[in-house]
């Protein structure tokens, strides 16, 4: 016989598949399953109309069998069959795709429920990863005579006449020998081929079917197991997403989510919607109560699984969340997808773009709604996830920042309770017009901090930023409704009335050679020694001039690199109505030596206030013995 030549693209395709592009091969059971399907779908669909079929939707059926001794796997399908020249046709050439052809023919197709997975016609040639020989036996609906197709590869391909009773396909897949990179018998395993299907073939709306061997107990001998064979139907069929929102209980919901991601936990919201529009797709998605186990390290990977027809095309499709969303998890299911090859295409699918631009809004809605109906869970899912939405302002140079400045909550000095940004702008004083915060590593240190006092003394509320994006989240924002941020450490706060600011200027111009001199034993650590009467009845803190804060630098100095360039200028600002202030002009009048230790000792009081480190804490120590 004849061997006749792929056209020339298949055989580029065979040529990528038989050297692999796939990573996972395991996915040729899901193609040549999804075509199976697909094969059934065209003669249920003809069985509508054609009393000739004789066959009713239960009558359809997929058996899969693996043979260890044999190394075969045969994928069997009692659907519409191929005649000899479709067998030519359909996998003698590639961009001829047979499922494309026929959703044109059938513009009823989409009205009467039939769906054909895969528009895209490389499926089948993806046996090639995993067989050295694909057999194809095929009885068209309607035909006399079966056809055996026949490829060992780029070589070319046999047909030949055959028997087969019943119109239908089967493919026998002859698997490749294993390699040293290659694990080829792991496919020819029971039980590890009916979990790829499984998790592939789960909602295939016909029954896929596999003999299995079960261990049971022996009635005869006590205590004993025997092996017994049943043919099992391996995937479940009914997607609980497809099924309507009325007929879902609760458990139901929480039950799915904790077998298929695999938490323990009940999820604390789920969000079930059907949408139809400029894309139709299903979705189930679910904010979880805890973060996902691996959450915090480098190997998470965001995404929700994406199915095309109830067929999985992609386990963490990436590109379905934002990152400041990547603690969801779910399931996307979309009829307008179709069973690509790559990740690289699918990231440009313009559907799959619409499609997670509704999903961010419905969990951006569903947030909402929790905010304000369930103010409690609200702030529990905050407290878990919150510091994923602030990094979500920073990123991407703030491009959606308007659309989650109202997600985040900060503790606040009034009560010590969570409060939006809207809640604390709206409470303000009326003679206040920037929102007050400060940095510190909890609300405890920061609500004992010099500033704090000072600014709760005038009235004010402060908020509290405890996390290390904070001031970073803020900066980008700039305000919140027209009203500016002002980190009570660092800006000038204008606390002061104007005779009490003149007094403190003269102050400070009346002191300068003093200060100056103060600074001088400093070295570089501070960019100026001040008087102020900022900070209630403390003898001294730190405060930050110019862009960079405290907080920010501190932050900064433990990224990889250091990040030398953004350095905090500080400022040691010392109480001019402390008692302090009246020894240090003594000093300096009489004893530089100790005005020096003077100097280095608030320098470090102020920098352990500001939760910073101090250089030679030995040294401090010893300083501060001497002088007792
Ligand atoms: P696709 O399924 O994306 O069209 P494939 O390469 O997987 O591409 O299959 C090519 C064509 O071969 C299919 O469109 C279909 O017409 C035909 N085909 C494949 N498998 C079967 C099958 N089991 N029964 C009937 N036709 C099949």
């Amino acid at each position: 016989m004849r061997k006749k030549q792929f056209k020339a693209e298949s055989k580029k395709l065979l040529d990528m598949m038989i050297h692999s592009i796939y990573t996972n091969k395991e996915i040729f059971i899901r193609e040549l399953i999804s075509n199976a399907s697909d094969a059934i779908d065209k003669l249920y669909f003809k069985s509508l109309t054609d009393d000739s079929v004789g066959m009713s939707k239960g009558d359809f059926e997929i058996t899969v069998d693996a043979d260890k001794d044999a190394r075969t796997i045969t994928i069997s399908d009692n659907g519409i069959g191929m005649t000899s020249d479709e067998l030519e046709a359909n996998l003698g050439t590639i961009a001829k795709s047979g499922s494309l052809n026929f959703k044109k023919d059938n513009e009823e197709a989409k009205k009467n429920d039939i769906e054909v997975i895969g528009q895209f016609g490389v499926g089948f040639y993806s046996s090639f990863m995993v067989a050295s020989k694909v057999e194809v036996v095929s009885k068209a609906f309607g035909a006399d005579t079966a056809y055996k197709w026949i490829s060992e590869g780029a070589d070319g391909y046999t047909i030949e006449e055959c028997e087969k009773d019943e119109a239908g396909t089967v493919i026998t897949l002859y698997i490749k020998e294993d390699t040293d990179n290659d694990d080829y018998s792991q496919f020819l395993e029971q039980y590890r081929l009916s979990e790829l299907i499984r998790k592939y073939s789960d909602y295939i709306r016909y029954p896929i079917k596999m003999a299995m061997t079960h261990s049971v107990p022996d009635e005869e001998k006590e205590g004993e197991y025997k092996e017994e064979v049943t043919v099992d139907t391996l995937n479940s069929m009914i997607p609980l997403w497809r099924k309507n929102k009325s007929e879902i209980k609760e458990d139901e919901y929480n039950e799915f989510y904790k077998n298929k991601f695999m938490d323990y936990e009940n999820p604390l919201s789920v969000i079930h919607s059907k949408t139809e529009g400029q894309a139709t797709f299903d979705a189930l998605i679910y904010i979880p109560s805890k973060p996902p186990y691996d959450f915090y390290s480098k190997e998470y990977e965001k995404g929700l699984q994406l199915y095309t027809n109830g067929v999985l095309i992609m386990d963490k499709c990436s590109d379905l969340v934002p990152d400041y969303f990547s603690f969801v998890k779910g399931i996307v299911d979309s009829a307008d997808l179709s069973l690509n090859i790559s990740r690289e295409i699918l990231q440009q699918d313009y559907q799959l773009k619409i499609i997670a631009k509704a999903i961010d809004k419905k969990i951006k809605n569903e947030l909402k709604k929790m905010l304000n109906n369930d103010r409690d869970k609200y702030e529990t899912f905050f407290e878990t996830f919150g510091v994923q939405l602030k990094w979500g302002i920073y990123a991407n140079y703030g491009m959606e920042k308007d659309a989650l400045k109202d997600f985040i909550l900060f503790k606040s000095s009034k009560e010590n309770k969570y409060v939006t940004l809207k809640e604390y702008v709206e409470a303000m004083a009326e003679n206040q017009d920037v929102i007050y915060y400060a940095c510190g590593e909890s609300a405890e240190k920061i609500a004992l901090l010099p500033q704090t006092e000072a600014v709760k003394a005038k009235g004010y509320d402060v908020l509290y930023f405890t996390d290390d994006v904070d001031e970073f989240a803020i900066q980008m924002l700039m305000e919140y409704a027209g009203k500016k941020f002002a980190n009570i450490c660092k800006d000038d706060l204008n606390l002061s009335s104007e005779e009490e600011k003149k007094a403190l200027d003269e102050k400070n111009e009346a002191s300068k050679d003093m200060l100056e001199e103060m600074k001088g034993y400093l070295n570089d650590e501070v960019s100026a020694v001040k008087f102020t009467d900022s900070i209630g009845n403390h003898a001294v803190c730190l405060s930050a001039e110019g862009f960079v804060s405290l907080e920010m630098a501190k932050v900064l100095s433990q990224m990889p690199g250091g990040n030398q360039g953004m350095k905090a200028q500080l400022v040691l600002e010392i109480n001019a109505e402390h008692k302090v202030a009246e020894k240090l002009y003594e000093l300096f009048a009489q004893d530089k030596d100790k005005l020096k230790a003077y100097t280095n000792i608030l320098y470090n009081q102020a920098r352990l206030i500001s939760g910073l480190q101090i250089e030679n804490p030995t040294e401090f120590a010893d300083m501060v013995t001497d002088l007792m």
